[in-house]
């Protein structure tokens, strides 16, 4: 199945900066600023996670067990880009202030920052909110970064960039432009309408714009990718399927005589694992081996610790997992399916999803909506402690996740201080 159409304004770093007057990259993190919006930024903070966390990661009450994950909740890179967007609204006071899409994937922080004023610019070039930019405007680039062609945009309007690219994202970007230089075409595992993988396919189309990608989703993706490789695939029915996910001009019977592996950073490391080597094993059917296959681990330590204490967790008796975070976030969404393989899950993004013992709200990440489901019947057996685990994605605010083990506590009836 194609994907539907979307935007991956990919291959214009070929554009020039003539004429554009541009404001020079500004910190924004500066103590006496980072002093004034301290009470603001702290919110996102819990006193009981952290003595849940010093105990060992569990909390027993008399009806309740909660076993938190090793790792969990916010990683440094979306700690840096709260800061960042606490720090301009502080900085730029009285300016219009923009925010690419969210700043994160969490409705709470999300909302917060809109409460703020912030304004919002779509991922969409061609929105008229582009067109209403001026020199006087600052706008916010998000964890995830922009692609090439956004960036040149908002550097033609003049604007004041304040940039909270996460550092593991530019790690990737370097990588893709390396393979660029090298006439390599980036191979990106991804979702292609997440923010993070459509900057990647941009930083991969090169200085020049002539630079070569393909995104792909999954490993049945990956499969028809080998095929082709292999000489197995049929070309329009390649194309079309894939069609809005490779670069302009991109031809698979020429470009994908070399491929360079990147990923998402917040994809599952499993199945990452295993794409590559079907890749690497379909290049090697075709050449005799696999000298034009080329790999590197582009997953976040953060997106690795958390998929690994996980795993950690899900060896321990439980009776239900919950997975906390915004249902947009990949992280999360990967965390709730490794949970869901071995436990009866639930992917709540907020305490209020808890209703009572009976049925909560939580997400089907198949069906793609919060739907509400039964709880498995020891969640109303009061005889003895139900067990519960309990993680967060990388954009889970600590104060979040409280209140979900907080509500855990109330509806068993226990007392929590
Ligand atoms: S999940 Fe990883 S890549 Fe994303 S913001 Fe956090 S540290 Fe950066």
């Amino acid at each position: 199945m194609a994907y539907p159409a979307i935007f991956l304004d990919s291959c214009c770093a070929n554009r020039h900066n003539v004429g554009m007057k541009t404001h020079k990259p500004i910190n924004v993190r500066r103590p006496e600023v980072m002093a004034r919006v301290r009470d603001r930024v702290q919110q996102y903070d819990s006193e009981l996670v952290d003595s849940i966390r010093a105990n060992d990661n569990v909390l027993r009450l008399p009806g309740l067990e909660v076993h938190l994950a090793a790792s969990f909740g916010f990683c440094d890179g979306v700690k840096r880009a709260i800061e960042v967007a606490y720090a301009t609204c502080s900085m730029f006071e009285g300016r219009r202030i923009w925010l690419i899409g969210e700043i994160i994937h969490n409705p709470a922080v999300n909302a917060d920052l809109d409460a703020m004023g912030l304004r919002h610019l779509p991922w969409d070039l061609n929105a008229p909110a582009y067109s209403e930019l001026t020199e006087e405007d600052v706008v916010i680039i998000p964890a995830f970064g922009v692609s090439v062609s956004m960036r040149r945009k908002l550097e033609e309007k003049g604007v004041q960039l304040v940039d909270s690219t996460c550092g593991n994202v530019i790690r990737v970007w370097q990588k893709v432009r390396n393979y660029t230089k090298l006439g390599i075409t980036s191979v990106i595992h991804g979702k292609a309408k997440h923010e993070e993988s459509q900057a990647t396919a941009s930083q991969s189309c090169g200085e020049d714009g002539k630079g070569n990608f393909i995104l792909i989703f999954n490993e049945e993706e990956a499969q028809m990718l080998a095929d082709y490789i292999a000489g197995r695939g049929e070309r329009d029915s390649f194309l079309a399927h894939f069609e809005g996910c490779y670069s302009d001009g991109f031809d698979p019977d020429v470009h994908l005589a070399e491929i360079g592996m990147a990923n998402q950073t917040t994809m599952l490391k499993s199945e990452t694992a295993r794409i590559q080597n079907m890749l690497r094993a379909a290049v090697t059917e075709r050449d005799g081996d696999d000298l034009r296959f080329h790999a590197f681990d582009t997953i976040c330590g953060a997106t690795q610790d958390r998929q690994n204490a996980l795993f950690d967790l899900l060896d321990k008796p439980l009776d239900a997992m919950f997975i906390i975070g915004g249902y947009n976030s990949s992280n999360t969404t990967h965390l709730a399916h490794i949970a869901s393989l071995k436990l009866p899950t639930f992917f709540v993004k907020e305490a209020e999803c808890l209703v009572n013992l009976d049925f909560i709200r939580s997400f089907d990440v198949k069906a793609k909506a919060e739907l509400e489901v039964a709880l498995p019947p020891q969640a109303a057996d009061l005889s003895r402690p139900w067990r519960v685990g309990v993680t967060a994605g990388a954009s889970c605010p600590a104060n979040v996740i409280e209140s979900v083990v907080r509500r855990l506590a109330e509806l068993r009836g226990c007392s929590l201080n």
